[in-house]
């Protein structure tokens, strides 16, 4: 248990709500200010990314309610989740929002937060460490090196219905930065390699693809732009992609995989 009073961490109150980010996946990734609102919480509403194992974490006797995707129906809509939310908090309880990540970082946190800001209920922002950021650290990939980038552009290849986003510029992308790491991006992703080869990238570029990154499970693959037009082979979800010249740093920088050598 963390010493919450040595740390200086705020009280939860009732009738507040924490939208907090569990990160990608190991439970070792968790800031302190997530154990200690797992700890308190009277109810845990979390999304299909959050890993069992966080789950785990919260007080026994708390309410676990699961705001994801069910048996294949679609999940419930964002008004639906930000309305239970709000009604959790005006029935005095404290209500822990856990999503994988980052709460604002492709997650939605900002449209729950301004529902939360308009109903009058009192919340913080719990940051957490995101998958474009946590899961390159595990596959041994830094996302910014001094010799080859001093951008990195952040962008998600998935709009609302599926597609590749219509209204982002790639050829802007392509050029934006030397390094672009890529959220729900697997379905479009040779589209999206094609659109960024076309706009004048070089098809010799390294891709890494980070399957369930942090966890035990883990796999990363890494390939080419030119190859992931070809073949662009199937990935486990969730994963994230990253194109640029840090993929080459993980030939030495493999610390994860080093280890885990063997888990299946
Ligand atoms: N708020 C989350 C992102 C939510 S969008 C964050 O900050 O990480 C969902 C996408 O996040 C997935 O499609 C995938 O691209 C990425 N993602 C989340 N967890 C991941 C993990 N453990 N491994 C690889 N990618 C992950």
């Amino acid at each position: 248990m963390i010493d919450s009073a040595r740390l200086g961490l705020p009280d939860f109150d009732p009738g507040s709500v924490w939208l907090v980010g569990a990160g990608p996946g190991d439970p070792g990734l968790l800031s302190a200010l997530a154990l200690h609102a797992l700890a308190r919480a009277d109810c845990v509403v979390y999304d299909a990314l959050v890993d069992q194992r966080i789950l785990r974490l919260a007080r026994p006797g708390a309410l676990l309610d699961y705001a994801g995707k069910r048996g294949g129906r679609p999940s419930p809509s964002q008004p639906d989740i930000s309305a239970r939310l709000i009604r959790l908090a005006q029935s005095g309880n404290r209500v822990l929002r856990l999503k994988g990540g980052d709460p604002c970082v492709f997650g939605r946190g900002g449209e729950e937060a301004l529902a939360l800001a308009a109903a009058g209920i009192a919340f913080r922002i719990v940051p957490g460490i995101t998958a474009g950021i946590g899961g390159l650290a595990y596959a041994g990939i830094p996302v910014t090196h001094r010799e080859t980038n001093s951008a990195v552009m952040f962008v998600t290849g998935h709009d609302t219905d599926g597609k590749v986003p219509g209204g982002l510029d790639w050829n802007a992308i392509a050029r934006g930065a030397p390094v672009l790491v890529l959220y729900m991006a697997s379905r479009n992703l040779s589209n999206i390699a094609n659109r960024l080869l076309c706009a004048g990238r070089r098809s010799d570029e390294p891709v890494a693809i980070i399957s369930k990154a942090t966890t035990p499970a883990q796999s990363v693959r890494v390939s080419t732009l030119g190859e992931i037009v070809e073949a662009p082979g199937t990935i486990p979800a969730p994963a994230v992609i990253v194109i640029g010249d840090v993929v080459r740093l993980r030939i030495a920088l493999d610390w994860f995989g080093a280890q885990h050598q063997g888990i299946p």
